[in-house]
């Protein structure tokens, strides 16, 4: 806390120092530019007064201080348009720049501690389980019911680890999709079965068209879908269900999830597809990786995935697959 308040508060005093220093070049500049064009005035005005005005050549003379002093002031506002310009735009690009990479950089520390408890929670609930399990003679139904929660937990962790790994290998541009022929139909159903045994507790509705398929990779695929789902299910209460619906819209194969929870405020609808981004407050556990990875899938897929409003309430995310038969 000590630390965050240290760092905003010298953050606010380097913007200030930031915004002194541009007020100040800007008001130097200004001030350079009157003080030369009133040397220019007071030029002109001297060479006027040595002129003598009964000579045959005053009028071209003057004429010709006139224009020396037009071009003069001509020149000084030309350029000093041109350096405020140049200064202005320097400035709202070094702003945004150091705005972007302190967004980043606070998302990164939230990432740090998002993953550290994301690690940490289920091998402190796993060890618990089975440390349970070896010390106590417990009844079969509550045995199960320690495995399942352990099982969770790894699956949990399972993901956590894939996405972590994904995303380093899509940042170092080290990841090769495979293209095969996947069935979409079949993946969809295993993933929803897999969550509908993991959450028994939980309902969803399900209209999964047969004999759908995509070109692409199936681990990946699997890795998007599995994403969707868990965020449904993981911002929603438990007692709403989660929609998937698998069909065809203008030639597209369309997948759309939706659940009833609080929804995205239309603010965030783009950001959440940022890096480590997550929406405060939401109250789950995540690390804003899910949907970032899930959108890079996608574009290598080359699908458009966006979010909607549900009705009455939630979110649902589509992803929009080319047909089959389209080149790629
Ligand atoms: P994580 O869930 O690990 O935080 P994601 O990248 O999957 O990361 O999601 C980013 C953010 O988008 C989440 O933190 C959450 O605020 C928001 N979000 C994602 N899916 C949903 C959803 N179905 N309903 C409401 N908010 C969601």
């Amino acid at each position: 806390m000590a630390f965050a308040y240290y760092k905003t508060k010298r953050l606010r005093f380097i913007f200030l120092a930031y915004w002194f220093l541009l007020a100040y070049i800007v008001a130097a500049l200004i001030w350079w530019f009157i003080a030369l064009n009133t040397q220019n005035h007071q030029m002109a005005a001297y060479k006027m007064a040595q002129l003598q005005k009964d000579a045959p050549s005053f009028y071209f003379n003057a004429s010709q201080i006139a224009d020396t002093e037009k071009r003069k002031t001509a020149q000084y506002i030309g350029e000093g348009s041109i350096f405020l310009l140049l200064i202005l735009t320097g400035a709202v690009f070094l702003f945004r720049a150091v705005r972007r990479q302190f967004k980043s950089s606070q998302q990164q520390q939230n990432f740090i501690m998002a993953i550290t408890h994301e690690l940490k929670t289920p091998i402190a609930v796993t060890k618990l389980n089975l440390e349970t399990l070896q010390k106590r003679k417990l009844e079969e139904p509550q045995q199960q019911r320690l495995i399942q929660n352990t099982l969770q937990e790894a699956n949990r962790l399972n993901t956590l680890c894939n996405n972590m790994l994904l995303a380093s290998q899509i940042e170092a541009g080290g990841y090769r999709i495979s293209t095969e022929h996947v069935d979409l139909s079949d993946l969809i159903n295993n993933c929803v079965n897999d969550f509908s045994t993991r959450f028994t507790q939980r309902n969803f509705h399900t209209d999964i068209q047969d004999g759908l398929f995509v070109n692409g990779d199936k681990l990946l695929l699997e890795m998007a879908v599995n994403n969707l789902i868990d965020n449904a299910l993981k911002y929603s209460p438990k007692e709403s269900a989660v929609g998937v619906l698998l069909g065809t819209d203008n030639g597209k194969i369309l997948l759309s999830i939706t659940d009833e929870g609080k929804g995205i405020p239309d603010n965030e609808k783009k950001k959440i597809f940022d890096k480590f981004y997550r929406v405060a407050n939401m109250g789950a556990k995540g690390t804003g990786l899910g949907l970032y990875l899930t959108k890079k899938i996608m574009q290598q897929h080359k699908a458009d995935l966006f979010v909607k409003d549900n009705t009455p309430a939630g979110s649902n995310f589509i992803i929009l697959f080319k047909p089959l038969s389209s080149k790629r």
